[in-house]
């Protein structure tokens, strides 16, 4: 059987490629993971998903035990086989989304309780109830159960948050055990101050896990503060594994990311935003609402691969996004992932090459030209 393994095979400057080693697939990397919420990316098919490149998806703990409840996944054979996904599931412990959605919440040593923003039912989320509902799912990997506060915060409030959270990761390792073939993540803290994201490090060092995350950015404290945490944050965490920022981003926070020593991320951000007209492509931002695509018969971006770019027109796109037809929100679906996870495939053979300076500087020069002239 396949253990848990990464296999680290050529860095450039701070950039590293690598290939993530699982029972269920291999995740190239770096990464990027599509967000299955609620036991589906919106507006697509598996199959449409994985044809995009995708490698591994990521699931909402938060929202799946809330509905359809992971007793229930567990019955029907876990959550690979329920959302039709046979390739590795990354679950978030439920810890971000619990703060951010749910209602009454009550913080305390033992865990968060809090009413359910959907039923008003009342659960509760601990190190040890976070562990047994990602083994419930079936998640390859898991993340530890952490608490972070949105920023900007004071240093006791991320200080005591920080530690807290290094608590729950050794409660975490010890109530997750031993499965092999399964990771389990730590989860690095410590808001954007260098000493306590080191505390944070040496703590889930001590500990040991397959992986590490960097938790609490991308909550508010904007790209340059975001990229000063980055040029020491992946540092202080081991070499040898897998490094996961959470929750990011735009294609340009990625790039910077990868840049800085990343290789995993995820983001709703491709999908969420082609359900509301917006394109992302190499040269931008594209609105498709924009009146100007109406009567425009090229494609999104000539150079794209995708349905949306191989087989629609912007006028198409533009009006059925307009009729709010529901192949709107599935082909710029469809087209944001594709375009996210080509940006993935260019850095990841630009590392190889040891050519990322340029790929870097092509990417901005491409962005920095703007989407093509109206006709
Ligand atoms: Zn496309």
């Amino acid at each position: 059987m396949t253990r848990f393994s990464f296999d680290l095979q050529g860095t450039d400057g701070s950039a590293r490629t690598g290939v993530i080693h699982t029972p269920r697939g291999q995740i190239r990397t770096p990464a990027f993971m599509p967000v299955g919420t609620a036991a589906t990316v919106k507006a697509m098919l598996p199959e449409s998903v994985e044809a995009t490149g995708a490698d591994i998806l990521l699931g909402n703990t938060y929202h799946l035990m809330l509905r359809p409840t992971a007793e229930r996944i567990d019955r029907l054979g876990g959550l690979h086989r329920f959302m039709n996904w046979d390739r590795p599931i990354l679950t978030d412990s439920g810890g971000f989304q619990v703060m951010s959605l749910a209602d009454l919440r009550k913080l305390t040593e033992e865990g968060v309780s809090f009413r359910s923003h959907v039923d008003g039912s009342k659960h509760m989320l601990t190190p040890e109830r976070s562990m047994e509902i990602q083994r419930l799912l079936g998640s390859d990997i898991v993340m530890c159960f952490d608490e972070c506060p949105a920023l900007p915060a004071d240093r006791k409030r991320i200080e005591e948050s920080m530690r807290l959270s290094m608590r729950w990761a050794a409660r975490s390792r010890e109530a997750f055990g031993d499965r092999p073939g399964h990771a389990l993540f730590g989860i690095q803290q410590g808001g954007l101050e260098e000493d306590m994201r080191e505390e944070s490090a040496e703590a889930l060092r001590a500990i040991g896990f397959d992986g590490y995350a960097i938790g609490g950015l991308a909550v508010g404290e904007g790209q340059e503060a975001m990229f000063r945490a980055l040029d020491f944050a992946p540092a202080q965490l081991p070499e040898d594994k897998p490094r996961y920022l959470m929750g990011v981003g735009k294609p340009d926070d990625i790039v910077g990311a990868v840049k800085r020593g990343v290789d995993m991320m995820d983001c709703v951000l491709p999908s969420r935003s082609g359900r509301t007209g917006q394109a992302w492509t190499r040269r931008g931002q594209v609105n498709i609402k924009n009146a100007r695509h109406a009567d425009d018969p090229r494609p999104l971006d000539a150079d794209c691969t995708c349905p949306a770019c191989r087989n629609y027109s912007r006028a198409y796109l533009h009006h059925v996004f307009r009729a709010q037809e529901m192949i709107s929100g599935m082909l710029l679906t469809w087209h944001n992932l594709h375009y996210y996870q080509d940006l993935m495939a260019g850095m990841r053979a630009a590392i190889a090459e040891n050519r990322f300076a340029a790929f870097e500087a092509a990417f901005h020069a491409a962005r920095a030209e703007g989407d093509i002239a109206p006709l």
